[in-house]
């Protein structure tokens, strides 16, 4: 079955949307701003959100970025969809594109808000609860109700990397039908977090999925296009656009299971296979030396499989993160 016919639409035809309050005029791109709070220093949040509600129906897609502040390569996808006016494409339904969601984390160069607390472990959200939760709240209160999918647009946390790949719920078949048209290489097999955007939004009975690429604070021209090529198939898939065409990679993966290479030794890590690369258990990934010139250990991997990401950092300790390998896969 394809895409477009496993969903339901919400909207029926000349349905008024209003969000925040406010009343989007069918057919016109609409920016809104919602009040996400205030700084310390008194100077007010907001959110933006640009809206497209045509006149006529078809499905409601969220489209999301920067639920983590630093994660900049996801902002960068869903501000250049804004930008090259790929929804100026849209023929049917409605697009709420919301390229950073948490703006506080955003000037504070962290995935967290000001808090310390993480916005994707602060689903749903409380009206009376802490920063994050209050940030989530905005989603699921102001948002979720009025879509059909959800798209959230991730970058490997701190200096990890992420080959581009699209994180799914595999006992969800919208949220799996998705994955298999976004054009990524790797498709993830990942169950719900609790407490995260796509726990609430499976709540909600709105399928979700999440889009990794690139490190934090970096941004990655692969990663970013890789974003944007899988916008423009999703609206293509949806049947949102004229254009039926699915751009897809010349080989893809689903990966089952997956588990990182740790370090065994402080030091510095000199890796050698990197992100994309397929590798054999027992195979050296890359070096990790003691800064005096005296000590070196190989990194060797202790499964056979698809890395789907690496850590960038450049000096590590005991037990840190290496190589993420997605050692159980099967091709698409
Ligand atoms: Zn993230």
């Amino acid at each position: 079955m394809q895409l477009k016919d496993m969903i339901v639409p919400k909207f029926k035809v000349g349905s008024e949307l209003f969000i925040d309050n406010e009343l989007i005029i069918p057919g016109k791109i609409q920016t809104i701003r919602i009040n996400a709070g205030k700084l310390p220093s008194d100077n007010r949040i907001n959110v933006f959100a640009h809206v497209l509600h045509t006149d006529k129906p078809g499905p409601s897609v969220l489209i999301l970025g920067g639920v983590h502040g630093n994660e900049i390569n996801g902002i960068e996808i869903v501000r250049r969809s804004i930008e090259e006016q790929m929804y100026s494409l849209v023929t049917c339904g409605t697009v709420i594109v919301i390229p950073l969601l948490n703006v506080y984390g955003f000037i504070n160069f962290s995935r967290d808000v000001a808090d310390g607390k993480d916005v994707n472990r602060s689903f749903p959200g409380h009206l009376n609860g802490s920063l994050a939760s209050r940030v989530a709240r905005i989603i699921t209160k102001k948002i979720l109700p009025h879509v059909d999918v959800a798209i959230d647009f991730h970058t490997g946390g701190d200096a990890r990397y992420n080959f581009p790949q699209v994180r799914y719920s595999k006992t969800d078949a919208v949220a799996e039908k998705i994955a298999s048209i976004f054009g990524v290489r790797y498709l993830i097999e990942q169950p719900l977090i609790a407490h995260s955007f796509r726990r609430a939004a499976s709540e909600m009975k709105v399928p979700a999925v999440v889009y990794e690429g690139g490190e934090s604070i970096r941004l990655d021209k692969f990663a970013i296009n890789s974003g944007t090529m899988a916008i423009r198939n999703v609206l293509n898939g949806l049947g949102m656009t004229d254009d039926p065409e699915i751009t897809l990679p010349s080989e893809q993966f689903i990966i089952h299971k997956d588990n990182w290479v740790r370090a065994e030794s402080p030091g510095m890590f000199i890796w050698s296979s990197k992100s994309g690369d397929f590798v054999q258990k027992g195979q050296k990934l890359g070096e990790i030396k003691d800064p005096f010139g005296t000590k070196s250990i190989d990194v060797l991997s202790t499964y056979t499989g698809h890395i789907i990401g690496h850590n960038n950092a450049s000096v590590v300790s005991l037990g840190d993160a290496l190589f993420h390998i997605g050692y159980e896969f099967s091709n698409v």
